[in-house]
């Protein structure tokens, strides 16, 4: 859009929308006070009730605002977002159904990015030799001979000097201040740095990749690889391509804070680390990051999935690694999924999409299948390491004494591997020590006080602890219903319940537990997982944070305690999500030269999941999986959206429910399901119900849902979310 269609001339100044960072229904219009027009995407200080806001212009006014009553926006100096990253904003919004100024609100989450950074400053040679020399001075002279400009705290550490001799100098002028740049510049990736021989395969995935770059072109590539096969190593040739030809690169990743790994891997190719993008960072990093990417001196960007929303200006090529991982769902606030934002955000910059997997979602596979995206498979694992063996254990028979969880062929298995010396993880996805408190007096079960949902023992910290609101009590002496005294029992195994029994059996083995409230934060899962990459830990026991992507080159037994968890309420996807869980938990084992052995614990061993498991034979699963999906016009054969409600005043809600279902428009080929209690029919103290819409995939579910939801006004002290393709049903 050039700036003469997206705006008219009012008076000397420009009337133009205002986009704001607030959920209201659209843009406003203003006198926007600009050098020059103001072009769709020029940042604006805006006011509004009282408040200033920065704001973006969206483009022509919408008109109806009497000139005198017109308020006037001024320009933040310099500064726009590129127009693509409009054009996203307001194709994500139209697609999730909220207010454009909330999505872009996810595109200008950096506080202040665009003001000026109090300016630094640092002290360089002066130029001017002092008339009086010490042997303290020489030390700061030789020091900074380099040229280099540094604080004066840091040249007195580096020069051992007092400060005082730092000043003297200064005052001399043997030493001068300059000013610093704003932010210290980005580290700039070579593309040439150090890469590795590829396999024949690789090369061809990788030739494949560089040659859809090149093209400037959107395409979607599904790099669909058994775990270990080099899909990093494959695309990493196409992050080199981009970069060579002076692109951006955007690196998705499902849990950015805990990959290491993947840092440090993409050091070794590219000599540097890329920019990080995630929650951890602080506010200074944040605007560092985002004004780089802005300006475009950030070349790639590994990020969580509101990395997406970040104002690349040239984006030659985006990858979504693990695409199938769940964590790309945002379910508050914008309810997206990254992964298919990141195809719609490809689509609008012209450039390729990769995602990456050994275990494609479904959405993906079909799309695959049927030739929407291509698809460029690795099947061999790197060097000598082979696909691990995998054997179910049936504990309807092969079961330990009561209370126990390890079965006895997987006791038999852990000591041979560790008399080998070799490394072992156990996969439990339950965090704490047990998941249900139970009295045996009363059969009383210890729920939450805010959610309809178990407490959880955490035996560590002598607490029992809400999983979804955080609520949570020390371990009660007496039950709390009836009041008998060691009455309550634990039932069921968390990772804590697990590592007890593993130490009374191998007290000579150093284990260690990995599950998110183990750890402090990210750096100590970081080090417990480079401790156990390095060999200084012969058994990690973890839930799903070190299922993925991890490479430990000793370790050659998993062993899965619980493969029947999983699943549940109404979820389309339970048996295709067991299955890639547990995928990537057994393609943790045998990674390196030694043969790896998966043994997966079931009472349902006759599972088509578990059956695919030990047969190896994924795309037969899957296959069966899609037939089974286009029987029922789930997605991706059909659609659906989700619509919850919630509020503290329960019959208010299931009013609101029934109010709602009532308004559904009759269409063809759409059905409304509910309402329904949700599966946790309360959290955090708020009564929840649900209705579900299915519809076939040719019905446009947006327009659907706007009609609908136009027609009905939803009672304060009620929240209403939408989820459009939903992919949690609770
Ligand atoms: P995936 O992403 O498919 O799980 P990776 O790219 O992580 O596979 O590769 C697995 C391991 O094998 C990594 O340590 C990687 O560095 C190594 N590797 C893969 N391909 C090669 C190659 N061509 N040369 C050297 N090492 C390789
Ligand atoms: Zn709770």
């Amino acid at each position: 859009m050039t700036s003469s269609a997206s705006t008219t001339a009012f008076g000397s100044d420009m009337r133009a929308a205002v986009l704001l960072p607030l959920p209201l229904s659209g843009p406003y219009d203003y006198a926007v006070e600009a050098p020059g027009t103001p072009v769709r995407g020029r940042i604006v200080r805006a006011p509004l009730s009282g408040r200033e806001l920065v704001g973006v212009v969206w483009g022509k006014a919408v008109g109806g605002v009497a000139d005198e009553k017109l308020r006037t926006a001024t320009a933040v100096a310099a500064h726009a977002l590129p127009e693509s990253l409009c054009d996203f904003v307001d194709w994500v919004a139209r697609y999730t159904l909220n207010p454009p100024g909330s999505v872009l609100a996810q595109a200008l989450r950096v506080k202040d990015a665009f003001e000026a950074e109090n300016p630094r400053h640092a002290l360089t040679l002066g130029g001017i030799s002092p008339a009086r020399s010490t042997a303290a001075r020489e030390r700061v002279l030789a020091l900074m001979a380099d040229g280099v400009a540094r604080m004066p705290a840091e040249i007195a550490e580096l020069s051992a000097v007092s400060p005082s001799v730092v000043k003297s100098l200064a005052e001399a002028r043997a030493l001068k201040w300059v000013e610093l740049p704003e932010f210290e510049r980005c580290p700039e990736p070579d593309a040439t740095f150090d890469a590795v021989k590829l396999s024949p395969d690789q090369l061809r995935a990788a030739e494949h990749l560089r040659d859809a770059v090149k093209k400037r072109e959107f395409s979607v590539v599904l790099l669909d690889g058994v775990t270990g096969s080099g899909k990093t190593e494959a695309y990493f040739e196409g992050v080199a391509e981009a970069l060579t030809a002076g692109r951006q690169i955007l690196i998705l990743l499902p849990e950015i804070a805990l990959t290491v790994q993947f840092l440090d891997r993409f050091a070794a190719r590219f000599g540097c680390r890329p920019m990080e993008w995630h929650s951890d960072l602080s506010q200074r990093e944040r605007k560092r990051v985002y004004r780089a990417v802005l300006s475009g001196e950030a070349r790639v960007v590994a990020g969580a999935r509101s990395a997406l929303f970040l104002p690349f200006t040239k984006l030659g090529l985006v990858v979504v690694d693990e695409e199938h991982e769940q964590a790309y769902k945002q379910e508050e606030g914008v309810i997206y999924h990254a992964r298919d934002m990141a195809v719609v955000r490809a689509r609008l910059e012209h450039c390729p999409v990769v995602l990456a997997s050994a275990t494609p979602s479904l959405e993906t596979y079909v799309n695959a299948r049927n030739g929407r995206y291509e698809w460029l498979r690795l099947t061999q694992r790197h060097g000598a390491a082979e696909l691990p063996g995998v054997r179910l254990i049936d504990l309807r028979k092969d079961h330990g004494e009561p209370g126990q969880f390890l079965s006895p062929p997987l006791r038999a298995a852990l000591t041979e591997t560790l008399a080998a010396h070799e490394q072992v993880l156990l996969f439990l996805n339950r965090r704490g020590y047990a998941p249900l408190t139970v009295c045996t007096s009363c059969g009383h079960k210890e729920t939450c006080r805010n959610c309809s949902a178990w407490m959880v023992e955490h035996r560590y910290r002598k607490r029992l602890v809400c999983h979804h609101c955080a609520f949570e009590t020390p371990i009660p002496e007496r039950c709390t219903k009836c009041g008998a005294e060691h009455s309550l029992i634990a039932c069921g195994p968390g990772v804590e319940r697990i590592e007890e029994e593993f130490r009374a059996g191998f007290p000579d083995a150093r284990v260690a537990i990995a599950s998110s409230d183990t750890f402090s934060g990210p750096a100590e899962a970081q080090a417990v997982i480079r401790a156990f990459a390095a060999g200084d830990i012969d058994v990690v026991i973890g839930t799903q944070i070190v299922a993925k992507g991890h490479h430990f080159p000793q370790l050659t037994l998993a062993g899965i305690i619980d493969a029947d968890l999983g699943g549940g309420a109404g979820d389309p996807r339970s048996a295709e999500r067991s299955f890639q869980l547990l995928h990537q938990v057994a393609g943790r084992s045998g990674r390196g030269e030694k043969p790896g052995l998966v043994l997966i614990q079931t009472h349902n061993p006759e599972d088509p999941v578990m059956q695919a498991l030990a047969a190896g034979s994924r795309d037969a699963f899957l296959s069966q999986e899609a037939a089974t999906r286009e029987r029922s016009a789930t997605p991706p054969f059909g659609r659906l959206a989700a619509l919850i409600l919630a509020g503290t005043d329960a019959d208010k809600v299931r009013g609101t429910g029934r109010a709602l279902a009532l308004a559904a428009p009759a269409a063809r080929g759409v059905a409304v399901w509910g309402p329904a209690p949700a599966f946790y029919q309360v959290l955090r103290g708020k009564t929840r119900e649900r209705l579900l819409v299915q519809a076939e995939k040719n019905v446009d579910v947006q327009a659907y849902l706007r009609a609908w939801l136009a027609a009905v006004k939803i009672p304060s002290g009620i929240r209403l979310t939408v989820d459009v393709d939903p992919i949690s049903f609770f």
